[in-house]
């Protein structure tokens, strides 16, 4: 058993820092980062892009609460948390300028400030480098006294009751690590890797929405995963909106299509172009739905383009917008479990802004790492006993459960529920008894159901 005050899990952005925050608040306290590996993981520093944006409206800018708000519906958005990003996006921003970032510069030197996803507003900055961020945040954590443990994947959050304990790790050889703490913030990212076709960084198996589900967290906005649309064989990104005109051949399996210039979804083609990820409830989804009712059976689109040239497109899953429902300090309704990063919600609900995640691991990383080392300073350890009564973890799961589970979410949970969902469930309900990852991807496609979007909007 270890034992630390503030126990991180997840060295991304959010959980990097959630523990400088934590220690600097109060640095009497023991704070650990425990992930998976040492080197740059998850969306945040191994990202293919290696480049990441972030929205940095102005303290008075309600027109990005507006731009937010309006794009979090068919989805669930708390306009407290929206408000707190825009008053913090300045402090935040300032604090990865001194840690020494890599922005880009118009040629004056000044920061350059551009229109990010679904906005028109030039308010998103972009730093280049991802390894090289990873190095100067982990480099200052180090510094300010964080410790880290490296090697270990949390698979259970130890609640007594109603309380955070601390939690079950499972080591490389899968050997069970408990780590008992007097507060917790959960930062293992989002859940794109569930699916065949995923585009985050390495090092996150998707299973935050599990480890939440398990421990009594409320989650909201679960099943609004990005999709991006890809060429599956360069993987390059592939815009709808430009590539879907009058002369693009739809090669179904049901049969083709030719468009044509008077095609309804044509119409939308401009509005589509302005954002990459596919948009919940929007008018320009109707690209999207025609190309996925021209999709084989494992997703991809087979097309020819107006000039002629053959592709095959893929639906890829990019970033989640769901997670653990939290106040302004990040904490659930568990007590002393704190979320941040992308598998927290209610910042951004359906849609989000380009940029708007990065924001969020910023503003309620910290938030999240000054609360839970206030919460820290004035609580009692808790007990070992908490960890007594827990069964072992279940082995490692077998590739086989974990390739056919991928597979179904690829067919059943694209950007909204595919037929043959309700099926999906009852195996993922199956697998879910002993699986965490089945259990994650049981919390995602059941949000898909109409019967819970139903329940959700009201
Ligand atoms: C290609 C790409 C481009 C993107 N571009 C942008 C952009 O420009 N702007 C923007 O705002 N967003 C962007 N996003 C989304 C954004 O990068 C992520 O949402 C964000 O970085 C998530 O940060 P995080 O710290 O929450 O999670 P991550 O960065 O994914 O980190 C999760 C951490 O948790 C660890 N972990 C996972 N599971 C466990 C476990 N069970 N136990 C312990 N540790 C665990 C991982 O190893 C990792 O260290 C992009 C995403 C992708 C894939």
């Amino acid at each position: 058993m270890l034992r630390t005050d503030i126990l991180v899990i997840g060295s991304g952005l959010a959980g990097l820092r959630a523990a400088l925050a934590a220690r600097a608040a109060d640095s009497r306290l023991t704070v650990h980062v425990l992930s998976p590996s040492a080197g740059p993981s998850g969306s945040s520093f191994a990202n293919r892009n290696d480049c990441l944006g972030m929205q940095v409206p102005d303290p008075d800018d309600a027109g990005f609460d507006a731009e937010v708000l309006r794009l979090a519906a068919p989805g669930f958005a708390d306009q407290t948390l929206v408000r707190q990003l825009r008053l913090e996006a300045r402090a935040r921003l300032d604090d990865l300028l001194r840690l020494g970032l890599d922005f880009r510069r118009a040629p004056d030197g000044a920061l350059e400030y551009l229109p990010g996803c679904f906005s028109a507003a030039p308010r998103a900055v972009i730093f280049n480098g991802l390894a090289r961020a990873h190095t100067l945040f982990r480099g200052a954590a180090e510094a300010a006294g964080v410790g880290f443990l490296d090697g270990l994947a949390a698979r259970e959050l130890v609640v007594a009751d109603g309380c955070v304990a601390g939690a079950r790790f499972m080591d490389r050889d899968g050997g069970e690590v408990d780590v008992s703490a007097r507060a917790v913030i959960l930062a293992a990212g989002g859940p794109a890797p569930l699916f065949e076709r995923s585009m985050c960084g390495p090092g996150n198996d998707g299973l935050s929405y599990g480890l939440l589900e398990r421990a009594g967290a409320r989650l909201a906005n679960a099943g609004f995963v990005q999709f991006f649309w890809n060429d599956a064989g360069s993987g390059r990104f592939a815009q709808p909106g430009v590539i879907l005109r009058p002369g693009t051949v739809l090669h179904g399996p049901r049969g083709g299509l030719t468009l044509t210039a008077g095609h309804p979804a044509l119409a939308q083609a401009e509005a589509r172009a302005r954002h990459c990820p596919a948009g919940y409830g929007l008018p320009d989804a109707i690209l999207d739905e025609l190309l996925l009712a021209h999709a084989e059976e494992d997703g991809g689109v087979r097309l020819t383009t107006a000039e002629g040239g053959e592709t095959r497109l893929v639906f890829c899953a990019h970033a989640g917008n769901g997670g653990a429902v939290v106040d302004v300090d990040g904490m659930t309704c568990v007590s002393g479990l704190f979320v941040c990063g992308e598998c927290a919600t209610g910042m951004h609900g359906a849609n989000r802004l380009g940029g708007g995640m990065v924001l969020a691991t910023q503003v309620f990383g910290f938030r999240a790492g000054v609360a839970a080392a206030r919460l820290g300073s004035g609580t009692e350890r808790p007990p070992a006993s908490a960890f007594d009564l827990l069964p072992p973890l279940p082995p490692s799961e077998s590739s086989a459960l974990l390739e056919r589970l991928r597979r179904g979410m690829q067919r059943h949970c694209l950007f909204g529920p595919r037929p043959g969902l309700r099926g999906f469930i009852r195996e993922l309900e199956d697998m879910a008894r002993s699986s965490l990852t089945a259990c994650s991807a049981l919390t995602l496609a059941r949000e898909l159901l109409p019967e819970a979007r139903k329940k959700a909007a009201r």
